[in-house]
């Protein structure tokens, strides 16, 4: 059987999901909608982190920029590595985070991968404030801060518990503290008054797309899976930069109709589904083409991860506004103690019954790497399923050794098989 799969060296169907120019477009108008309000000088911008308290701004009228996403869409254009550089040259050392260094690098040099994309941007929208979390890690405070000197724009943020067991009222209480001290110096930088029934709409439709979301990852737990975590890597564009808004909830409606009829055909997103993976950790933005086709070649669906689901924010409640914020945004996965996030990933193996677990250690990510104090080793005891670590980075491609990964990726597909006979 191994024979049998290692013999099928033909280029892997990479079958596309019509709903993904949707989304496609949906990016599109949002990056231009952004343009457009930069040149102008309104409505307001404001950059936020990826799980930083965008309801918050949307509710106060600014638009909402998310620099992680930019710094991806250098990994992904593969632009990423000869910015980093640049950074380093400012003190930026080249072990710390690869989505910062290439951002700064990327402003450093004057180019950006929106001027590629999407006609007539040329560059990245100018912040009218800069929000934070540091949920995720310091990094962004830091890569926040150095923007704010440059735009000569306020930076202020929320500083959040790290490593969270069960999470307490104590834990949640700071963090909404925290959340309602911002609405004092927003205000004031939006020029509008805070509306909390606008707030609540705004939630709302968070908690709507996040819905939608988490149900199209889902659906990735049918056999064969009409999705894999290489396509959700691409579909999860408007759940971090348009949570909040119609827009985005409209989007998911159609994707997650497709996905539906593709589980009512059978219709798996790669050709015969042999073995059920789960990512851990970054995807590596420059290699998912590459990665995907390896291991749908090797029949291996790799078909969930932590990294999609971060985007699902069940306790989000409009009848509660700012504690389901402060409960959201603080008990996701990153900001989590080991034990939880065992608990965390038992559960995703077992929903998805999965065969094996990839765990990416990336290089400039300490923060979502979590195969470095024995987890892999504690979680194949616990639950039998197999795991394989793959050296790499998010955004860094000097990082990479593809003939190892392969190899790696080869090697752990035949233990799976043989295990299987
Ligand atoms: S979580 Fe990792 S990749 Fe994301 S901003 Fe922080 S250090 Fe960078």
């Amino acid at each position: 059987m191994w024979g049998h799969i290692m013999s099928d060296e033909k280029k892997p169907v990479r079958k596309k999901l019509k709903a993904a120019s949707e989304t496609s477009r949906f990016m599109a108008d949002y990056y231009h909608e952004l343009d457009a309000a930069s040149k102008k000088g309104e409505p307001k911008i404001a950059w936020c982190t990826s799980v930083g308290p965008a309801e918050i701004l949307r509710a106060l009228g600014f638009l909402v920029y998310f620099p992680e996403t930019h710094a991806a869409m250098l990994g992904a254009t593969r632009m990423a590595t000869e910015l980093i550089p640049e950074a380093n040259a400012m003190g930026y050392s080249p072990d710390i985070c690869s989505y910062l260094t290439a951002d700064i690098g990327a402003f450093l040099r004057g180019v950006t991968p929106l001027s590629k994309v999407y006609q007539g941007i040329e560059t990245i929208p100018r912040p009218d404030v800069l929000v934070f979390n540091t949920n995720q890690c310091r990094d962004v405070q830091d890569w926040f801060s150095w923007f704010g000197k440059k735009f000569d724009a306020p930076v202020i943020g929320i500083y959040t518990h790290r490593n969270i067991g069960k999470i307490t009222e104590a834990h949640v209480a700071s963090i909404t503290k925290q959340m309602q001290d911002l609405i004092e110096p927003l205000e004031k930088i939006s020029g509008r008054r805070f509306s909390l029934d606008t707030l609540k709409r705004v939630i709302a439709l968070s908690r709507e797309c996040s819905e939608l979301w988490r149900q199209v990852l889902e659906t990735a737990t049918a056999r064969p899976s009409p999705l894999t975590f290489f396509d959700g890597t691409t579909l999860m564009g408007p759940a971090v930069v348009g949570r909040g808004t119609q827009r985005a909830v409209d989007v998911y409606k159609i994707l997650l109709a497709e996905l539906n009829e593709r589980i009512k055909s059978k219709e798996g997103a790669i050709e015969d589904e042999c073995f059920r993976l789960y990512w851990e950790g970054m995807p590596v933005w420059g290699r998912l083409r590459a990665h995907s086709e390896l291991f749908s070649r090797l029949k291996a669906n790799v078909l969930a991860s932590t990294y999609c689901n971060s985007w699902i924010f069940s306790a989000l409640d409009e009848n509660d506004p700012f504690n389901s914020m402060a409960k959201a945004y603080t008990e996701l996965f990153i900001v989590r103690s080991d034990d939880e996030k065992e608990i965390y990933i038992k559960k995703m193996i077992k929903l998805f019954a999965i065969d094996g677990v990839i765990y990416h250690d990336a290089k400039t990510c300490p923060n979502n790497t979590n195969c470095r104090y024995g987890m892999p080793q504690r979680l194949e005891q616990q639950t039998g399923v197999p795991s394989l670590i793959i050296n790499a980075d998010l955004n860094d491609l000097r990082l990479i050794s593809d003939e190892q990964t392969k190899t790696n990726v080869e090697a752990f597909i035949e233990q799976l098989e043989e295990s299987q006979t």
